[in-house]
């Protein structure tokens, strides 16, 4: 190994387990894989940066589209009301609940229009082969922007929205709603098409000749991969020559503050069930129900596919992420001989499922926005609401702190190939 290379731009460590593969030429729509744990790696878009540039476009017409046209209308009583997206936001603000209107503006309106504009951005630049100004502020605000963008979410919501109010009120879907749509479709395909770490790696220069590199994992050999672009450094080194984030071998005190969040946000669970998530209001009368409350409802009402959505997404993923979280903590700390493989894959599924919780905190803000109608209906969030979403967050920062890294950190007997396994 020369001393004088902090880095080695032809090998990657795999960030879920830490094994040492060397970047071999992919061919086009070619995908490598860790030849450990199966994570992603790294892939090449079969049509460039061509397709996700094509998709940001047809997301950014699609975003003004559903942010300017009525997004969905409700009458009840003979009393009709159409909101769009932004009304939405201003209505909670009105009428003091300022944590949804929050939740709803950044979420669902600024974190979309962040990612599209900056991967436009990106793209636009890489596929003239050039480096774009800035670009290690933008692409990390991009990373940032595509994680709380929850529009996938928003629309499981909404489906859940119109069969809980299909026995109090009318609800038509408008244009808006049906732009909204083809804003998520085009969005999702272009993040797929075009991950964070690839646009890092499209940034470098290409491989040069391999150096030869002792031992199969990043640690033993003296080496650790940025957390942020991944490119493989000397341990010696302070920051990531490539997008300047500080360097650790592991995410630091990574344990401990995963363990605090989880703790957190089991105690967030408790108000979250306990106490109501919404109120309504319908002609004088008041019903509040809980998250449990509305399951059971739904049930009654025979529409068992939604109340099953609703369960899993507000009741089973969870209470399994925090079951998971805590498993895993278990599994680092005393160094269990279970597979770290299949721990490995269970962290990922925790790290996807995530944010599929949210949807019933959508689904009190879009009530809550659609009907305040005075005397004839209102519907307030509860206190669980608030509690819920809180927890829904800390559980997504709970997960994004631990480094599944140190479920590897323990002997293993495997052979010595360095090539990934390419799909
Ligand atoms: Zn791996
Ligand atoms: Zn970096």
């Amino acid at each position: 190994m020369k001393k004088e290379t902090p880095f080695f731009p032809d090998w990657m460590a795999c960030p879920a387990c830490d094994r040492l593969h060397l970047k071999i030429p992919l061919q086009r729509g070619q995908v490598a894989l860790c030849r450990r744990c199966g994570t992603r790696l790294r892939g090449r878009c079969f049509y460039g940066p061509d397709l996700p540039l094509a998709l940001c476009l047809a997301a950014l017409i699609a975003w003004i589209i559903a942010i300017s046209l009525p997004f969905i209308s409700i009458g009840i009583s003979g009393q009709s009301q159409t909101i769009s997206l932004p009304s939405a936001v201003l209505t909670l603000f009105q009428h003091r609940m300022p944590s949804l209107a929050l939740f709803v503006g950044l979420l669902l309106i600024l974190a979309p229009l962040c990612a599209i504009l900056l991967l436009i951005y990106l793209l636009f630049f890489l596929r003239q082969n050039r480096k774009p100004p800035f670009y290690r502020f933008f692409l990390k605000l991009f990373a940032h922007a595509r994680f709380w963008d929850m529009t996938d979410v928003y629309l499981v919501s909404i489906f859940v929205v119109l069969v809980k109010a299909v026995h109090m009120a009318e609800i038509h879907l408008a244009y808006g709603f049906w732009a909204f749509c083809l804003q998520v479709f085009f969005l999702q395909f272009a993040f797929a098409a075009m991950p964070v770490r690839d646009i890092w790696e499209n940034l470098s220069q290409p491989p040069l000749p391999p150096t030869p590199l002792p031992g199969k994992e990043a640690r033993k050999a003296g080496l650790a991969p940025c957390h942020t672009c991944g490119r493989l450094h000397t341990l010696a080194t302070p920051s990531c020559t490539r997008c300047a984030s500080p360097m650790h071998a592991r995410k630091p005190q990574s344990l401990n503050r995963t363990l605090a969040l989880t703790l957190t946000a089991l105690i967030l669970y408790i108000p979250a069930n306990l106490y109501p998530i919404m109120i309504v209001e319908n002609f004088g009368q008041s019903l509040s129900s809980t998250i449990l409350g509305g399951v059971i409802l739904l049930w009654q009402d025979k529409a068992f596919l939604i109340a099953s959505v609703v369960f899993f997404a507000s009741v089973f993923i969870p209470m399994a992420k925090l079951l998971a979280l805590f498993y895993l903590i278990i599994c680092v700390r005393f160094r269990t001989i279970a597979c770290p493989r299949d721990q490995t894959a269970l962290y990922r599924l925790t790290e996807f499922i995530g944010k599929w919780s949210m949807v019933d905190v959508f689904v009190v803000a879009t009530l809550a926005a659609m009907v305040q109608m005075g005397r004839i209906a209102t519907i307030e969030p509860g206190i669980a609401a608030t509690a819920f979403a809180g927890m829904v967050v800390i559980t997504l920062f709970a997960a994004e702190t631990f480094d599944p890294r140190l479920l590897w950190d323990r002997p293993s007997q495997e052979n010595d190939a360095h090539e990934p396994a390419c799909l």
